[in-house]
């Protein structure tokens, strides 16, 4: 049986697969939008002030990505309530050890999440995908 978009998006809040492989990751995920979508915008994995609005984009790289957006013509607002916005992982993954900056997500947690994201591309089908970051952007 083929699951909706709602019927992942609802599983995808309840996902600690990473953590339950002893990945210190930070549930619940992050992403919003619908299949009414016609742009997907994929980043690396959410901040943890995504993480704490569970709004993608939410803060610096925001900024950077609704800039871009407004130079081509695209609204933040009009983007947020009727884009689709993801990761490659979807739950905060934390601080690198040494402080400097978030962790990249692993190889395994990015196939534990590969699943997630094509069912989401294929669910919400957009004409256009903007991959955000090297991760997103060698995925494609
Ligand atoms: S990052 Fe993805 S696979 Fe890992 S726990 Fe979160 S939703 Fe699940």
């Amino acid at each position: 049986m083929v699951e909706s978009l709602q019927e992942i998006q609802a599983k995808m809040k309840k996902c600690r697969l990473c953590l339950e492989a002893g990945y210190e990751i930070y549930p619940p995920a992050v992403f919003s939008g619908d299949s009414s979508a016609e742009f997907m915008t994929i980043g690396q994995a959410p901040g943890i002030t995504e993480q704490q609005a569970q709004r993608p984009f939410n803060a610096g790289s925001g900024t950077r990505l609704f800039g871009w957006l407004t130079r081509a013509g695209l609204e933040e607002d009009w983007f947020r309530s009727t884009q689709y916005m993801s990761s490659v992982t979807k739950c905060y993954p934390g601080r690198q050890p040494s402080g400097s900056g978030d962790r990249v997500p692993g190889r395994i947690e990015q196939e534990f999440c590969r699943t997630y994201l094509d069912q989401e591309i294929n669910l919400v089908d957009p004409q256009i995908i903007i991959p955000i970051g090297r991760l997103a952007i060698n995925l494609f």
